[in-house]
């Protein structure tokens, strides 16, 4: 089957989350994309409002929604919004992912301390969140099923137990990046959705099987609740990119200046806003999806980029194709923690080496087919000052490089 690549973005017809193209070339995700300048965002507001306004305490003695918080990604603007401009009261929750880096450990620490917000934080047992990854980095190459699986799933969990029917999730990632709904659908959270895209087909229990040693007490944690439960309590998770014009990296700039959240350079792509909180994001997890979809993380974000005009398509190729082959700096931190061998690490890396993006040429020895991204001109193009992001720290700070299991915040 041809590829075939989008006419303004970066994105192909193999994009994992599947992608549309009109009869100009264009895919869906930018046709959504363009949503963002035609809607009107001041009404889409008000109906947020509305929306949110019969979720408030009328007693004061209960939380009005839960928030899914990390020291990374969007918290810092989601909460601002939740808190200062919808002015409701959130329980925030996070879920322990256990490859924290420092920075994040701050980062979230300072989220607390800046909003003013009560936390709880789900820290399932280190023992079966390792043999979980093991499984799900031999059979389908991914080493974050459980940090996808418990963050999606621990809010639902506390929404259902502490009977606070509203979550409030930032954008979209099927909206945002492939366009997978309208704006105007208001798309929801939905257990079908989280099954199929992130966690990649595989529910908790999918996960037992005759050939591992995983059992009821390591899944368990990670079972999404049933309808009755759902139903009961009403819950319901909405996404604030319906309703607000989302731009991570204005967001964050904002958030920066105004509450002190700290970022970080990687070695491998250009944002320094994204996953500050994780060694392995950016990092192993990175390279493998280099290695079973042929892209990597600095493809998305180029593409945001093109989308928001303030980056062009050859600057994004030329910055893809500096970016993607860079080497990553924390994989020795998880074969120690996964407790294998950096070379068997890296033999089963190669194990997901998808034929149609790798050749190879001899025993051990891959090269890129290159498919996606040609390189015509893109050598010519100087990168200097284009990427415009701020980076204030590294994802270590003054530290020692290695996984915080339990962070105590900072002073
Ligand atoms: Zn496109």
């Amino acid at each position: 089957m041809k590829i075939k690549q989008c006419k303004r973005c970066l994105y192909t017809s193999s994009h994992p989350l599947g992608l549309t193209f009109d009869k100009n070339g264009i895919c869906s995700g930018c046709r959504i994309h363009e949503e963002k300048n035609t809607l009107n965002w001041n009404e889409r507001w008000d109906k947020l409002i509305k929306i949110v306004k019969k979720y408030k305490s009328q007693s004061n003695s209960n939380y009005d929604c839960i928030v899914p918080v990390t020291g990374a990604n969007d918290s810092y603007y989601i909460l601002h919004l939740v808190k200062n401009k919808l002015k409701l009261n959130p329980l925030l929750v996070t879920y322990n992912k256990y490859f924290n880096t420092p920075l994040g450990i701050r980062n979230l620490a300072n989220l607390r301390i800046k909003f003013d917000c009560d936390i709880l934080i789900q820290n399932v047992n280190p023992k079966s969140v390792k043999k979980i990854t093991r499984e799900t980095f031999r059979r389908f190459g991914n080493i974050y099923w459980h940090c996808l699986a418990g963050q999606s799933v621990f809010p639902v969990q506390v929404a259902v137990s502490h009977k606070i029917p509203l979550i409030i999730w930032g954008a979209h990632q099927g909206l945002e990046q492939v366009g997978m709904f309208s704006h105007t659908h208001e798309v929801e959270m939905t257990r079908r959705y989280r099954k199929d895209h992130d966690l990649m087909g595989f529910e908790a229990d999918d996960l037992i099987s005759i050939f591992n040693n995983l059992s009821e007490e390591d899944i368990w944690q990670y079972r999404y609740p049933n309808d009755f439960e759902l139903n009961e309590v009403g819950v319901r998770g909405i996404y604030l990119g319906n309703y607000v014009r989302w731009d991570p990296k204005a967001q964050h700039e904002e958030m920066i200046k105004k509450f002190n959240f700290k970022t970080s350079s990687f070695n491998r792509t250009f944002d320094c806003y994204d996953f500050v909180d994780c060694y392995n994001y950016m990092d192993i997890h990175d390279l493998l999806k280099l290695y079973k979809h042929g892209y990597s993380k600095v493809a998305d974000h180029a593409t945001r980029e093109i989308r928001f005009g303030r980056l062009t398509r050859e600057k994004g190729i030329a910055l893809v194709n500096n970016y993607q082959f860079k080497k990553t700096n924390f994989e020795n931190l998880f074969a120690n923690w996964l407790g294998i061998p950096e070379e068997a690490l890296e033999f089963m890396k190669n194990q997901f080496r998808n034929k149609l993006y790798w050749n190879e040429y001899e025993l051990g020895a891959w090269k890129f087919k290159n498919t996606q991204y040609k390189k015509k001109n893109s050598g010519k193009i100087k990168l200097e000052g284009e990427e415009n992001f701020i980076c204030t720290d590294s994802l270590s700070l003054d530290k020692d490089q290695k996984y915080i299991t339990i962070g105590k915040g900072y002073p």
